[in-house]
C-alpha cells in the first residue's frame, strides 16, 4: 500500500469511529429512551386505536401514539434525529416492544388504521451499519481503486515525493541462494555482505569497514535482481526496492524527494538492504546526457548526498545493477558509494544445469529428460532464458494435455526461445532449396573440420524472427579464451552456407548476408583487436571497448591511411582464406552434401546422428578416415 491509500484507509478508520461514537451516544440513549412495553400493552394500545404509525422488524415493533394520548413523561437523552417531528414534541410516546409470532398482526394493524413505517428509527447498531454503512460500501470501494489507479500511471498527483510503500517499508523476501542456479563467484562475494547485515555489531567491533554500495554488473536476465532478493532473504533483512526507471517523473524533485523518504525509512529499519535496480537511469554520466534531463540529475545528486550522509556500519547496504557499467556516472563509482563491483556473468554449462533443475523443480518431467543435455546446447543463454524454456516447455506439454514434460517440449521450447515461433507459411521450392543448401554446407563444414564444434541440429523450418533456417551445434566446452585457430574455424563454418551456395547455384545469395556480417567481424576483431595479423603485428588498432555496447569494434581515428589500407587488405585476406577452405571441404565432400541436402528437404529438421550417419558411410565407402588431419591444412593460414 502506498502512503496516500493508508491516508484513504484514515479516512475509513475516521469514518467507522464516528459511527460507533454516533451509535454509542447519539443512537444508542434514543432507543434506551424508548418505553419497553409488553406486548399485551401494545395489543391492548391497538384495541384503543391511540396508536399513530408503527415500524416493524424482525425482532420488535416500535410505535408511536396519537398526540391526543397521555404521554409518558419519563426524561430522554437524544433520540432528536431519527425520531418525526411529532414525538420530537412528544418525547414520551414512543414504545418498543418485542415483537412476538403473530400471525394476526397485520390484519389487526389494518383493521386499526394504522400506518406502517414513518419512524425512521433502526433497533441495533448492527441495523445502523448495514442501513448506512453498507450501501456506502461500494462508493468507498470504487473511491479507493479510482485513487490507486491514478497513482499507477506516472506517480500519482497525490503521491508526490513518497515512494512506494514497498519500498517505505521494505520487502520481507523469501529468496535464498538456493533458488539461484550457477552464480557460484557473485554468491561467494555477496555472503560477506550478508555475515555483515546478520551483525553489524560484530563488524563494528573490529573496525571493519564494509562497501557501502555493492554493484552487480552483468547482462540483463543473469539473476543481479535476484542475487539482491536473496541477500536480503538470507540474511533476514528488509529489502527495499527501487527501479531507476521509475525515477523519470513527471516533476522536477520528485525523484529526489523519493530518494530522500527512501533512505529515511530504510535508516530506520536498519539493517537492511536499498536495491536500486536499472540504477543507469538515474546514474547516467552526465556529460553523456546530452539533451540534459535536470530530474534525472537531481534524483542522482540526492543518491549521491544520501550515500555520503551515511555514518559508517549504519547497517545499511545500498546494492545497485546495471548491465551497462561503462555508462554510470563516476560519482556513483567513487569509494564510499558504488566502490565494490560483483561481475554476474552467463552461467556455465554447469550453471545453466542447476539453473533448470530450480525451475523444473515442480514439474512433472519424463524420465528420458536429461536437463545436462539441454544444458550443453543452450550455451551464452540466461537464466531468464532457461527460465522461459522450462515454462515453454511446460505450456506446451500442457497444451498437449500430457501429464508429463517430454523431451519434445523441451525441443521445442529451445528453438522458441532460439528462433522464435515457428512459422507456418510454406517457402517456393527453389527457396526451400537454397536454404537446404546452405544449412547442410554449415552443417558439414563443422562436421569436417577439426575443432569445430559438432553440429546438434539442422533445421530448415522458418521461424518468426525471419531466419529461414539454422544449424545449431553444440560446443564441447565453455570458451573464456578462444585461439586464432578456432577464430579461423569459426568464420570457415559461418562462410560454409555461402560456399556451398556457390558451389552449387553457381552464384551467392542474399540469404548469407548475415553470416558474412559476421565472419567479417570476426576478421575485424582478429586484425584490430586480438593482433592475429602477421603484417600488422600484436598493435592493437580498436578503440577503447565499451562492455556491454554492441559487439561492433570501431577502428582507431588516429592511424594513418596506410594503415587502415592493410587492415582492409588482413580482414579481407582472412574471410576469403576462409570461405576458400569452406568450398574446398564441401567440394571434396559434394557427394554427401547433395544427400543431406535432399533428406533436409524432405525432412525439414536433421540432427546429429543423422549427420553422423552419411559422414561414417562415406567413409567406409572410401576407407578414408583421414579427412580430418587433410582439413586441417585447408584452415591454417599462413
Ligand atoms: P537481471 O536482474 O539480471 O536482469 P533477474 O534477476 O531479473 O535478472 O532475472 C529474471 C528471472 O530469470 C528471474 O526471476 C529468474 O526466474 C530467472 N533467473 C535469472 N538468473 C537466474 C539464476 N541464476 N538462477 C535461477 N533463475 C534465474
Ligand atoms: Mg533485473
Ligand atoms: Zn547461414
Amino acid at each position: 500500500m502506498d502512503k496516500g491509500q493508508k491516508f484513504s484507509a484514515w479516512y475509513f478508520l475516521i469514518a467507522i469511529i464516528a459511527a460507533w461514537l454516533f451509535a454509542e451516544y447519539v443512537y444508542k440513549p434514543y432507543t434506551e429512551s424508548k418505553s419497553e412495553v409488553p406486548y399485551s400493552e401494545f395489543l391492548a394500545d391497538l384495541e384503543s386505536r391511540t396508536i399513530e404509525n408503527v415500524d416493524i422488524s424482525d425482532s420488535r415493533i416500535i410505535y408511536a401514539l396519537k398526540d391526543n394520548t397521555s404521554p409518558d413523561k419519563r426524561p430522554i437523552v437524544g433520540g432528536v434525529i431519527f425520531t418525526n417531528k411529532k414525538s420530537r414534541q412528544q418525547p414520551g410516546n414512543i414504545k418498543s416492544v418485542v415483537r412476538l409470532p403473530d400471525p394476526f398482526l397485520i390484519i389487526r394493524l389494518s383493521s386499526a388504521d394504522v400506518k406502517f413505517g414513518g419512524i425512521a428509527q433502526r433497533d441495533s447498531i448492527m441495523d445502523l451499519f448495514m442501513g448506512i454503512l453498507l450501501p456506502m460500501l461500494p462508493l468507498i470501494i470504487i473511491w479507493y481503486l479510482i485513487f490507486r489507479n491514478m497513482r499507477g500511471g506516472s506517480g500519482g498527483i497525490f503521491s508526490f515525493g513518497k515512494s512506494r510503500a514497498k519500498e517505505l517499508q521494505g520487502e520481507m523476501t523469501k529468496t535464498l541462494f538456493s533458488d539461484i542456479g550457477g552464480a557460484g563467484e557473485a554468491e561467494v562475494e555477496l555472503r560477506e555482505i550478508i555475515d555483515f547485515l546478520k551483525d553489524p555489531q560484530r563488524f563494528d567491533k573490529f573496525g571493519a569497514k564494509l562497501p557501502r554500495g555493492v554493484l552487480l554488473v552483468g547482462p540483463p536476465g543473469t539473476g543481479k535482481t535476484l542475487l539482491a532478493k536473496a541477500c536480503a532473504g538470507e540474511a533476514g533483512v528488509p529489502f527495499f526496492f527501487i527501479t531507476g526507471s521509475s525515477f523519470v517523473e513527471m516533476f522536477v524533485g520528485v525523484g529526489a524527494a523519493r530518494v530522500r523518504d527512501l533512505f529515511d525509512q530504510a535508516k530506520k529499519k536498519a539493517p537492511c538492504i536499498i536495491f536500486v535496480d536499472e540504477i543507469d537511469a538515474i546514474g547516467q554520466s552526465r556529460m553523456r546526457n546530452f539533451n540534459s534531463n535536470s530530474e534525472q540529475e537531481a534524483t542522482l545528486n540526492q543518491l549521491l548526498a544520501e550515500m555520503d550522509g551515511f555514518e559508517d556500519n549504519n547497517g545499511v547496504v545500498i546494492m545497485g545493477a546495471t548491465n551497462r557499467p561503462e555508462i554510470l556516472d563516476q560519482a556513483l563509482l567513487r569509494p564510499g558509494r558504488f566502490d565494490r563491483q560483483i561481475q554476474v556473468v552467463l552461467p556455465t554449462e554447469e550453471g545453466r544445469e542447476e539453473i533448470l533443475r530450480i525451475h523444473t523443480k515442480k514439474l512433472p518431467l519424463a524420465s528420458e529428460i536429461d536437463l545436462r543435455s539441454i544444458a550443453k546446447v543452450t550455451p551464452g543463454f540466461s537464466g531468464a532464458d532457461l527460465a522461459n524454456i522450462a515454462n515453454e516447455a511446460s505450456l506446451l506439454a500442457a497444451r498437449r494435455k500430457a501429464d508429463k514434460v517430454s523431451m519434445n517440449d523441451f525441443d521445442l521450447a529451445i528453438e522458441r526461445v532460439v528462433a522464435g515461433l515457428q512459422r507456418k507459411t510454406p517457402l517456393t521450392p527453389e527457396v526451400r532449396k537454397k536454404v537446404a543448401y546452405h544449412e547442410t554446407g554449415h552443417a558439414l563444414v563443422a562436421c569436417y573440420l577439426p575443432g569445430s564444434d559438432p553440429v546438434h541440429k539442422v533445421s530448415i523450418i522458418p521461424t518468426t524472427k525471419g531466419a529461414l533456417g539454422y544449424t545449431m551445434q553444440m560446443p564441447t566446452e565453455d570458451n573464456y579464451i578462444i585461439t586464432e585457430q578456432e577464430l579461423k574455424t569459426r568464420m570457415t563454418v559461418m562462410l560454409g552456407g555461402r560456399a556451398a551456395e556457390l558451389l552449387v547455384f553457381n552464384e551467392a545469395s542474399t540469404g548469407a548476408s548475415n553470416d558474412l556480417e559476421r565472419a567479417t567481424e570476426t576478421a575485424r576483431k582478429m586484425v584490430i583487436e586480438f593482433g592475429m595479423s602477421e603484417k600488422l603485428g600484436p598493435v592493437r588498432y580498436a578503440s577503447p571497448s565499451m562492455m556491454y555496447l554492441g559487439n561492433a569494434s570501431e577502428v582507431r581515428n588516429d592511424i594513418g591511411e596506410g594503415t587502415a589500407e592493410v587492415i582492409d587488405r588482413e580482414i579481407r585476406r582472412l574471410v576469403n582464406e576462409a570461405q576458400d577452405s569452406a568450398l574446398n571441404i564441401l567440394r571434396e565432400h559434394e557427394k554427401i552434401l547433395h544427400e543431406v541436402a535432399d533428406t533436409l528437404m524432405q525432412k525439414e529438421v536433421i540432427n546429429h546422428e543423422e549427420i553422423q550417419a552419411f559422414v561414417d558411410k562415406e567413409k567406409s565407402q572410401t576407407g578414408n578416415d583421414n579427412v580430418s588431419s587433410q582439413e586441417s591444412d585447408n584452415v591454417s593460414i599462413e
